[in-house]
């Protein structure tokens, strides 16, 4: 069992601990805001990382967004940010489509979820259908007229996190999963169980897909969000990351911490998010951070 987490408490062993670090590797809910609401001198902190000449780079699993758009979001609550800096689950599987499968022109993506995976997938040149267009309840006589059957132009189907998510999207996917002999690749932006949201706690993809793999009765072939290490390759060639001197800052263990130490990074668990202090001090729990503090806002400088 790994030694249990380190509370970083004193204004020295702080300031030691952030000298450390050449990079910062943000998980974004429940660790710099929870929904709308921004995590207290959150923004401060970001903002003297900056001003001391350290990365800041994001990784969040919320794959509603794409990269474009949550640069609004960064904005809006005050963090800086720039496309190139943020990794969301959306990206990762569209990356992961173009550069590890070379996903065919001419072949398209059926997508379960929301618009953030339909345009990153646009900026990869990759086409995808299903998404938005696929909103409207079934109607009875459609399982008749052979509107679901199967389509040979679909070559992947991708499942993110999808508010609108009913029986003809369910329908569609098993059916291109399971016709054509298990041909078409079965990807997933994430897995978490739930999120947090407004104050409560809601269904996350991982319950979504869930049913999918139930019904198609075979896991994905890939699920590209937290803690898959595909992301983390990319982001420590592309910046040149030393993982000695980077710390992965999160607030779920499974898919945070797990992230970072997978990568061999260091690592600090926040408390404003989902975990427990139970969570954080159980010696038989499947991952133990590094570290630990309050939240974001306590790394400030005094
Ligand atoms: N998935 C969805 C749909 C979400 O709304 C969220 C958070 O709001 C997450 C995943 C978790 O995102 P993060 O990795 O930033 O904590
Ligand atoms: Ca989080």
């Amino acid at each position: 069992s790994s030694p249990p987490s380190h509370h970083l408490s004193t204004p020295e062993e702080i300031s030691s601990f952030v000298d450390q670090m050449d990079t910062f590797i943000f998980d974004c809910d429940g660790v710099l805001w929870l929904g709308n609401d921004t995590i207290k001198g959150a923004p401060e902190f970001l903002h003297e990382l900056v001003a001391k000449g350290k990365r800041i780079i994001y990784v969040t699993n919320n794959s509603s967004k794409s990269r474009k758009t949550y640069v609004g979001k960064f904005k809006k609550l005050g963090f800086p940010a720039e496309p190139d800096n943020i990794f969301g689950s959306a990206y990762a599987a569209a990356y992961y489509l173009k550069n590890m499968l070379n996903f065919p022109a001419d072949k398209k993506v059926y997508v379960v979820g929301m618009q953030g995976i339909v345009d990153e997938l646009a900026e990869m040149g990759i086409q995808a259908v299903g998404a938005g267009d696929d909103n409207a309840p079934l109607q009875e006589t459609e399982f008749e007229n052979g509107t679901l059957g199967p389509d040979e132009s679909i070559g992947a189907v991708l499942l993110g996190f999808d508010s609108q998510i009913n029986y003809r999207k369910y329908a569609k996917a098993f059916t291109y999963l399971t016709a054509n002999k298990g041909k078409v690749h079965f990807l997933a932006t994430n897995e978490d169980r739930t999120y947090p949201i407004s104050g409560s706690i809601y269904p996350g993809t991982g319950s979504l897909l869930a049913a999918l793999i139930h019904s198609v009765n075979r896991r994905p072939d890939a699920v590209l969000g937290k803690p898959s290490q595909n992301m983390m390759n990319t982001i420590l060639e592309r910046f040149h990351l030393d993982p000695a001197r980077t710390c992965m800052v999160g607030d779920r263990l499974d898919t945070d911490i797990a992230f970072g130490k997978l990568g061999k990074l260091h690592t600090l668990l926040v408390m404003t998010g989902v975990t427990s202090v139970e969570e954080r001090d159980a010696k038989k729990g499947p991952v133990t951070a590094e570290y630990w503090i309050e939240s974001v806002g306590h790394l400030r400088q005094r």
